[in-house]
């Protein structure tokens, strides 16, 4: 690391006056901690950019000043930046500097959907692949980064920022991005910068293991076990459970249907309107607690989606799982009484072309694909889940499961599906077995493995009639709203 000399590193804040200390040879920008400008470092002294915004509270381990090790390599957090996208119902998200003291060498960490990343600045940008280009689930070939499948594309912009900063990240100035996934965890952006000041950049990295931080507080990088807390329905003043304030968007009251965002770290919620009451309540009750194939999990979420083909309805429910910081989310998913534990997979893990994908070297057969739209939904979600919301769902059978890509114009995720017994989830959550896909086995046919993103188009009448008597039978003693629900048996009785 050069030293600079003195006149380099200290000089009054160009806005305020103040005294301004760079303490990192690397850094190009700082935010003054009294007038809240940003000030970028350039030949002819300091020069002032913008005015941030207060910074949102998003709760994290890291913060500006946090020393520790990475793998053995010392370290100290620089500063941060948070930033949102533009024309997408989103919450804000943030980046840490951090400096690596042997080299100087600065890394971005993320943290997003229970998952830990780091990216670098590939120096000197290479050029980018032409906008237009960028679809998500396009693949291609990037600098550094290698083969890719594009995961999101949209825009965004730096809304604030603290301490020192390895690039002026000029607050407010709307610049296109898309973020990639690779194999082997290689996640990165493309940001293609304003056209005038902000330069083109692109950047690399993969997801890591949380466990290779070692930071001095002694706190975990990896918090401890998720556990349940409580916000108030602004409502109808319910408690409602709230396990991941750092990643949580939006909340759906399980009393009144109330749909409320999270912000400031999960501490206050702003109603945003009515959402209409599933007509089953979840087998699995909101906020229910198990031990599912080795991880703790913590329901949160109760989802029905549905697709119409060939002018029948078909609907299938999802239940959000929680399993702690290092895992993030999963799912379960119910059709036809037929369960299906759901992890999600990186894009760049699967090339799909044509009428296959291929996974981890094994090939993957087309099996369908579907509109799928949200008809109902309860609890706590990491994106800003609305009814209606629509997605193109398309599924690939193989060797252990079904990989599923769901897509809309702005991203795509992937997910593997493999079987579950309802017997297994009953004993993971401590709850009453669902009823058993045995009883009907004879009449549903090979419906296969099917993903959180897919339909079945099985209808059998004679499992409605079966499912309308039990409904009749079960409906008697349901037990009243949320928590302790009753399972009622999947609502195929249509509209
Ligand atoms: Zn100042
Ligand atoms: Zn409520």
């Amino acid at each position: 690391m050069s030293q600079g000399s003195p006149l380099d590193r200290q000089a009054p804040c160009p806005n305020c006056g103040a005294p301004m200390t760079f303490k990192f040879a690397g850094a190009r920008a700082q935010v003054c901690k009294y007038c809240k400008y940003l000030v970028a470092r350039t030949d002819r002294g300091l020069a002032k950019v913008g005015h941030v915004a207060d910074l949102v509270e998003i709760p994290s381990p890291l913060a500006q000043g946090t020393t520790g090790y990475w793998d053995k390599k010392r370290f100290e957090v620089e500063g941060r930046v948070q930033i949102d996208r533009v024309g997408a119902s989103s919450a804000p998200w943030q980046e840490f500097a951090l400096v690596l003291q042997d080299t100087g060498d600065a890394y971005w960490i993320a943290y997003a959907q229970g998952r830990w990343y780091w990216t670098r600045a590939v120096e000197p940008t290479p050029e980018l692949p032409p906008l237009g280009r960028l679809r998500p689930g396009a693949q291609m070939q990037l600098p550094v980064a290698g083969p890719v499948v594009i995961a999101e594309v949209g825009r965004r912009k730096v809304i604030s920022a603290e301490g020192e900063l390895p690039f002026v990240a000029a607050p407010g100035v709307v610049t296109p991005y898309a973020d990639f996934s690779g194999p082997n965890g290689t996640f990165g952006t493309l940001d293609y910068g304003d056209g005038q000041s902000i330069p083109p950049k692109l950047f690399v990295g993969r997801q890591f293991d949380p466990a290779t931080f070692k930071l001095d507080s002694g706190q975990p990088l990896e918090a401890p076990q998720a556990k349940v807390e409580a916000c108030t329905c602004p409502n109808c003043g319910g408690s409602l459970p709230l396990v991941a304030p750092g990643t949580a968007e939006r909340i759906v009251c399980k009393y009144c249907g109330t749909i409320s965002d999270i912000r400031q770290g999960g501490a206050a919620l702003s109603a945003l309107g009515q959402a209409p009451r599933p007509p089953v309540n979840p087998y699995i009750p909101l906020g229910a607690e198990g031990m599912l194939r080795g991880n703790r999990v913590i329901c949160i979420g109760f989802v029905i989606r549905g697709t119409t083909v060939e002018g029948e309805r078909y609907r299938w429910r999802e239940y959000l799982l929680y399993a702690g910081p290092s895992l993030g989310y999963v799912w379960l998913m119910e059709e036809d009484l037929k369960w299906q534990f759901v992890t999600p997979l990186p894009p760049g893990e699967v090339q799909a072309a044509g009428m296959e994908a291929i996974y981890r070297g094994s090939r993957y057969a087309y099996k369908q694909s579907v509109s799928a739209q949200v008809e109902y939904v309860v609890g706590e979600f990491y994106w800003k889940v609305q009814v209606g919301e629509t997605v193109q769902a398309t599924e690939y059978q193989g060797p252990g499961g079904v990989i599923s890509s769901e897509r809309d114009e702005s991203e795509v995720n992937l997910s593997f599906c493999v079987p579950i017994s309802g017997q297994e989830i009953a004993q993971a959550f401590r709850i009453a077995p669902p009823p058993a896909p045995a009883a009907f086995s004879s009449f549903t046919g090979s419906s296969g493995g099917t993903g959180a993103g897919c339909a079945n188009p099985t209808l059998i009448w004679v499992v409605i009639v079966v499912i309308i008597i039990l409904f009749v039978i079960l409906s008697d003693c349901e037990g009243g709203t949320g928590g302790g629900g009753v399972y009622v048996g999947p609502g195929f009785s249509g509209k």
